[in-house]
């Protein structure tokens, strides 16, 4: 099977290095024929970001911090003069402060509380509302979760009430979209040892047990992540909007 995603244009934000998600979202893209646009945080991830992106044939590498609303319409401006429609958004940011991951809940900041949301969760609100004017033939989001949205996890803490709000607005911008014709999922991805998941107190004990519990008996590797993203960017998804889909080998269903 190749060439799923023939003349699509998608954007993917969220590439630091090899082992970031997004960057196994895009191989798994590319091998469809889309054609990509990656975004970077800042100059100190640019040089990483434009090694890897330079090896896709015919991507576009551009800067956008999500915190900044200027930077997201610099790139919507951008997106409309260099590829003109935007069929595809994966968007793969998160943050939180170290410390906000280790110990309790309880202690997070009125800081803590209010950064963690603006990047993890506002963003993907802040890029979808410059760019779905962009998706004028139809389009579909997707966005990255974890178990922690649905469940208290040991220091996941300040991230996991910001993925429960990440999926409610999943809902809410599937809602508001699907009218024009563009879809909106997340995946929960089961744990993988990125750098945003080194942030997490304990993250190789979550990952040893999860092997142990999991139905599959295996930990999810980014691939598996990229492969599920291909499937929600390409027609075969047309049906589906508003759903949160896990891919953890099962983990979420153990009790
Ligand atoms: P990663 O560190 O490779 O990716 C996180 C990305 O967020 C980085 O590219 C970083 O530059 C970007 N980012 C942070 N702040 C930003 C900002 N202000 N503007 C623009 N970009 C910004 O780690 P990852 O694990 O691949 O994370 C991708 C997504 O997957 C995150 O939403 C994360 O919560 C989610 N996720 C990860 C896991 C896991 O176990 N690794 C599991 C489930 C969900």
């Amino acid at each position: 099977m190749n060439g799923l995603l023939e003349g699509k244009n998608i954007v993917v934000m969220g590439v630091a290095n090899e082992r970031s998600i997004a960057w196994a979202i895009a191989q798994a893209l590319a091998s469809q024929g889309a054609r990509l646009i990656f975004t970077y945080e800042n100059e100190r991830v640019e040089e990483r970001v434009k090694r890897l992106s330079g090896t896709i044939e015919g991507s576009l590498t551009l800067q956008c911090n999500v915190s900044s609303d200027e930077e997201i319409e610099t790139l919507a401006a951008r997106l409309k003069e260099e590829v003109g429609v935007v069929h595809g958004l994966a968007h793969c940011i998160a943050f939180a402060k170290a410390e906000e991951l280790d110990g309790m809940y309880v202690n997070t900041s009125r800081a803590g509380f209010a950064l963690a949301h603006d990047v993890s969760v506002y963003s993907l609100t802040a890029v979808a509302q410059r760019l779905y004017p962009l998706m004028t033939e139809g389009g579909s989001v997707v966005t990255l979760t974890y178990l922690g949205a649905e469940r208290t996890l040991q220091n996941y803490n300040v991230m996991g009430v910001a993925k429960a709000a990440l999926e409610a607005s999943v809902r809410y911008l599937a809602s508001d979209l699907g009218p024009s014709g563009i879809r909106v999922n997340a995946i929960s991805a089961g744990p993988i040892r990125t750098l945003a998941a080194k942030g997490i107190a304990g993250f190789n004990t979550i990952l040893k047990h999860v092997e142990e519990k999991a139905p599959l008996r295996r930990n999810t590797e980014a691939a598996d992540v990229g492969d599920a993203a291909l499937f929600l960017m390409s027609p075969w998804a047309r049906g589906v909007t508003g759903e949160i889909i896990h891919v953890d080998n099962g983990y979420n269903i153990v009790g």
